[in-house]
């Protein structure tokens, strides 16, 4: 027993140092690729709901509030997976480099977003977020009708209105 111990001690001192002060000193290096904390980017957003449909923790949730839809990320049961970053088709949502996410304050972790609806010039019903609306002169489809510009900063009329 002694000697099984006194051997083990050997090994530990013999061999260098192998785990870091931190938090008390600086941790280490973070690899390309690292997947912290999920920030969103609610200018560049559509509303697909891609992200809610990957997410294993099913922690985003959309609410259509009529003209709004409004969006809620819960990010306590975040596993840091990845999955909606990956699918995000506009590249809304980035996986940061932020790792000390404990917190005592829930709303630390929680992001919540609301994405206005264009608003049918026609029958005045909302059919789709502004953000999508606005990348259509972008994108050259409807260039020249009279609800949208590129000029314009969150797209059509309604969007006027309610400045
Ligand atoms: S964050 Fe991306 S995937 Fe999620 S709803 Fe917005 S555009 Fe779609
Ligand atoms: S990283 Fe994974 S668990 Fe976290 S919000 Fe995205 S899909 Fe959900």
């Amino acid at each position: 027993m002694f000697r099984a111990k006194f051997k083990e001690a050997v090994i530990c001192f013999s061999n260098p140092r192998v785990t870091l002060p931190y938090p008390f000193g600086p941790g280490a290096e973070l690899p390309e690729g690292f997947r912290g904390k999920i920030t969103v980017d609610q200018t560049r957003c559509i509303a697909c709901g891609g992200c809610a449909n990957v997410c294993p923790s099913r922690l985003i949730r959309f609410y259509d509030e009529g003209e709004r839809t409004r969006m809620e990320f819960i990010l306590d049961r975040c596993t840091y997976c990845g999955r909606c970053a990956e699918v995000c088709p506009e590249h809304a949502i980035t996986m940061t480099l932020e790792f000390e996410n404990s917190t005592d304050h829930k709303e630390d972790l929680y992001i919540e977003q609301e994405l206005y609806m264009a608003t049918c010039a026609r029958c005045g019903r909302c059919f789709e977020t502004e953000n999508a609306i606005d990348k259509i002169p972008v994108r050259r489809h409807r260039e020249g009708r009279n609800f949208v510009g590129p000029s314009m900063p969150h797209g059509g009329p309604r969007a006027r209105q309610r400045e």
